[in-house]
């Protein structure tokens, strides 16, 4: 057990994409590994923009990909009193003010001070105002003027300075009052006892006027790493034309949650030259001495081979499990057809994702064989038709489908007829799955079992 502590926390204004998954991975893995606790806080003081839907869409990912937290969700919006009362302490001890600035004299004053070739930051007319009408205003924080800059050791990126002739009065509550991000990040990760702040480095700017705001509110400081982007192949950020970014839209492709967050890990952090780790291994072997300083590219390829991978040596009572919504939107009733964790077998050598053994499995449930026209052009000809009586008479005598008695049937039909086993099991293959390619014939007999292979092989006789 360590008393560390991290967190992850969303903006519940889209789904979980791929980068915030990471970031919560990060946290997880950390947390894990040392016996500390992970705690997850949803962040939606934007109430324009936050909505339930993303909410639930952001938990639903959590969950699908096995990050329970210890503490939480915490909601912001649960938590207004707590930074008023904070806000009201900083205007207090005279660390914040109000500002009356509208918007068109803000504007005014940014245009004024691009024109002139100066960094656009608030002039500080309202810090000294002794008047305090009872008009719109904003709440800003006094930049502490004590000392010229803040530095901070990031895990992740080394020391980063900030020069305070780089920053402005930060506004710290909006003009209906509503709390900013940057003011209620620290007095939450403050309040809940963050020790370790990992999150993207979009944030990265922002630390040092956290810093600020810490120091101010009189709490402890946490440490904090900054995890690079994610870049496309392109190296531009990670964004849709690269393909899907949300987390979920992989599951609905037919994804196994071990595969992306196999690939999340590795997005940012290696381990030498390893590339499949297991949940347990991550606990064990992740660390942030191992996450790189430049970006990570997102590369759909590895996603893919990793899928297969988990796909091919997965446990195929779940694999049957997770596969029966897939075949569902096929419109394929799992219940009626042969038994669902033998064909998961007979398709884990060739899908590389749960879609695509979906659609390799439809052919299992038909009630009749729909054949492919060149398939059937080929292989399902009227000379055919003393092979398929063979087939069908011989294997009606196999007293049980197993691969030894298979292999005694075969030899048999190839005797009568002399036939090479492709030229018998080909035909044969259309006739039972409709097309050519298929998990190999001994296989596709012992799953659908003797009753249904000969029915399909009935079928095809009465079309030659
Ligand atoms: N809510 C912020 C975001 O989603 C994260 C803030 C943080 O991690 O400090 O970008």
């Amino acid at each position: 057990m360590s008393d560390l502590r991290v967190r992850f926390a969303p903006s519940p204004t889209g789904y979980l994409h791929i980068g915030g998954a990471r970031t919560a991975l990060f946290n997880y893995l950390l947390a894990k590994k040392a016996g500390g606790k992970f705690i997850l806080r949803i962040e939606d003081t934007d109430v324009a923009r936050s909505t339930r839907e993303s909410v639930d869409a952001i938990l639903k990912a959590m969950d699908w990909l096995g990050f329970a937290c210890d503490e939480g969700p915490f909601y912001q919006s649960d938590r207004f009193d707590l930074y008023r009362q904070k806000v009201a302490q900083l205007l207090e001890a005279g660390k914040a003010y109000r500002c009356y600035c509208t918007a068109e004299e803000l504007d005014a004053k940014r245009e004024a001070a691009m024109k002139e070739g100066r960094k656009p930051k608030y002039d500080g007319t309202c810090r000294n105002r002794s008047d305090q009408p009872d008009a719109p205003h904003v709440i800003r924080f006094k930049l502490p003027e004590d000392r010229l800059e803040t530095t901070f050791v990031d895990k992740i990126k080394g020391t980063i300075s900030v020069r305070h002739e780089e920053l402005d009065d930060l506004i710290i509550a909006r003009t209906d009052g509503t709390p900013t991000y940057n003011l209620v990040v620290v007095i939450d990760d403050a309040e809940m006892a963050i020790n370790l702040v990992i999150r993207g480095d979009d944030h990265l700017n922002n630390t040092p006027r956290q810093i600020l705001l810490y120091e101010a509110l009189g709490y402890t400081v946490p440490e904090f790493a900054h995890v690079p982007m994610i870049l496309g192949a392109d190296k531009k950020r990670l964004s849709k034309r690269h393909g899907a970014t949300s987390v979920m839209a992989y599951r609905e492709m037919g994804y196994l949650p071990e595969a992306m967050v196999n690939y999340l890990v590795r997005l940012g952090w290696s381990c030498g030259d390893e590339e499949v780790f297991s949940m347990a291994d991550l606990i064990e072997k992740f660390g942030l001495d191992n996450v790189g300083r430049s970006a990570g590219v997102f590369n759909p390829d590895k996603l893919l081979w990793l899928n297969s991978h988990y796909i091919k040596t997965g446990d195929p009572v779940r694999l049957a499990a997770l596969l029966k919504p897939f075949l569902q939107q096929k419109s394929v009733d799992p219940e009626k057809g042969p038994d669902l964790i033998a064909v998961v077998k007979s398709l884990q050598e060739r899908s590389t994702t749960m879609v695509e053994m979906a659609e390799g499995a439809t052919f299992y449930f038909v009630d009749e064989v729909a054949y492919e026209e060149k398939a059937q052009a080929k292989f399902l000809k009227p000379e055919q038709k003393p092979l398929f009586e063979q087939l069908a008479s011989e294997l009606e005598k196999c007293p049980q489908f197993t691969e030894e008695q298979l292999e005694k049937t075969f030899a048999v039909i190839m005797e009568t007829t002399e036939l090479k086993f492709g030229k018998i099991a080909q035909p044969l293959r259309v006739a039972l799955t409709g097309g050519t390619a298929s998990p190999s014939i001994y296989v596709v007999l012992q799953v659908l079992g003797k009753e249904r292979s000969l029915r399909r092989i009935r079928q095809a006789l009465a079309t030659l």
